[in-house]
């Protein structure tokens, strides 16, 4: 006799390409913060679909919004207008404003992260040839080290972690990588074929690497004076998540192009998109980029609910709050199972202890107490509960890991 979890497991073992290496945890349910299994146990989701539940799991506005558009219209494709389309880009737009976005600022749907990072960096090419006057096939982006923006090809040419970006060859030409937080890298690699600086303004992937202070902000300058583009991938960052809408915000840089996703579609739909000026956005004319999906009645009817959740501000103050209570707890660790703890809001990467095990272990025995989480590197694991999570769970979440930590 298999139990229920054995089973699921060893179906997707067989059924599925491995491509991920899931800890064997089955969920069924989710509500808020907390999920539940297929035998009735309840976990504290601290992962958060890698940041794409910022409201949680089934958030009821989001919900409502989907249900009722469920009910009305799902695809039509861009060939023709919806109703939901123009009001989720003016909304969308909208929300940009305090966050500096001015003048003809403009929307692009997608649905994947990866799709928008593609699409900003085709319109930076784009207004590289036709805005700056780069020799048409010469221009060139910068990126970061450690950088990460998605699987597709393009994207994994620019890569330097061996398991993205190895055997997937031949890559795409037409980018430098520099060292990340290091602004007088990006000065020394630009050159007249530099179109664009692709960044992400807190590394998610890399362990939630914060870059030194000031260093988006003398990026920002640098772009400007050189007449480069600044393309900032907001996808993991954006939305709450640091306490702030965008975490561009933290050092009051508007970039040239804003790209979101994740939790731009609430938890239950791929949504993602490009925000960013008229003379930049423009350079695309009909028939030159698309996506069937991209800007769907349904995609923009959650997307509206994710933009209204995030009006008021309340979830980005909760993020703080929550965010110096979590960081506070986490430090009090170092020296006593973790080596480093980093992040804004509330966002952390921890360094455990190598001698006491990988990553991880670390999150199989969280797991074990009801917890979710996930190592990215090694002995780094990356903490991002949904902004709904309530303080005493947060904490409960915290003491589990210590309990691990101690018995390690
Ligand atoms: N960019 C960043 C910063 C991300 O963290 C991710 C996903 O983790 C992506 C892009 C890719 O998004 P998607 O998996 O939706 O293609």
């Amino acid at each position: 006799t298999t139990s229920p979890i054995s089973a699921h497991v060893e179906m997707a073992e067989r059924f599925a390409a491995h491509n991920y290496a899931p800890l064997p945890v089955v969920i069924a349910e989710g509500d808020g913060a907390w999920v539940t299994d297929v035998t009735g146990r309840r976990y504290l989701d601290c992962l958060a679909g890698y940041s794409a539940m910022n409201f949680g799991h089934r958030h009821p506005r989001i919900v409502a919004a989907a249900r009722e558009q469920l009910e009305r219209l799902t695809l039509i494709s861009r060939a023709f207008h919806h109703d939901q389309f123009g009001p989720f880009c003016a909304e969308l737009v909208d929300l940009t404003r305090t966050a500096g976005f001015a003048g003809d600022t403009m929307v692009l749907p997608m649905n994947t992260g990866a799709e928008a990072v593609e699409t900003a960096l085709k319109v930076a090419r784009k207004w590289g040839y036709e805005r700056k006057g780069v020799p048409d096939g010469r221009a060139s982006v910068i990126v970061a080290s450690g950088n990460f923006h998605g699987r597709t090809l393009t994207i994994v040419s620019f890569s330097d972690d061996p398991d993205a970006h190895d055997h997937f060859g031949p890559y795409t030409p037409g980018f430098r990588r520099v060292p990340y937080g290091d602004a007088a890298a990006i000065e020394a690699a630009i050159d007249e074929t530099t179109v664009a600086v692709l960044l992400e303004p807190i590394q998610g992937e890399a362990g939630v690497i914060v870059p030194p202070r000031g260093y988006l902000a003398e990026v920002r300058r640098l772009c400007t004076e050189r007449g480069v583009l600044l393309l900032a991938d907001e996808i993991q960052s954006g939305l709450g998540r640091t306490g702030t809408t965008f975490a561009c915000e933290l050092e009051g840089v508007v970039p040239d192009l804003l790209i979101l996703g994740k939790a731009l579609g609430g938890g239950i739909l791929p949504v993602s998109a490009v925000v960013g000026d008229a003379s930049v956005l423009g350079v695309l004319r009909p028939g030159q980029h698309g996506s069937t999906f991209g800007g769907n009645p349904l995609a923009c009817a959650v997307g509206r609910a994710v933009v209204d959740l995030l009006r008021d501000g309340t979830y980005q103050a909760r993020a703080r709050e929550l965010g110096v209570i979590l960081h506070a707890r986490l430090r009090e660790l170092v020296g006593r199972g973790l080596r480093e703890v980093r992040g804004v809001g509330l966002w952390a990467g921890i360094d455990v202890d190598p001698t006491l095990g990988s990553g991880r272990d670390v999150c199989a025995a969280l797991a074990d107490r009801g917890v979710l989480a996930k190592d990215t590197h090694g002995s780094t694991i990356r903490l991002s509960p949904p902004l709904v999570v309530e303080r005493a769970d947060l904490e409960w979440a915290v003491d589990q890991l210590a309990d691990v930590l101690a018995t390690a």
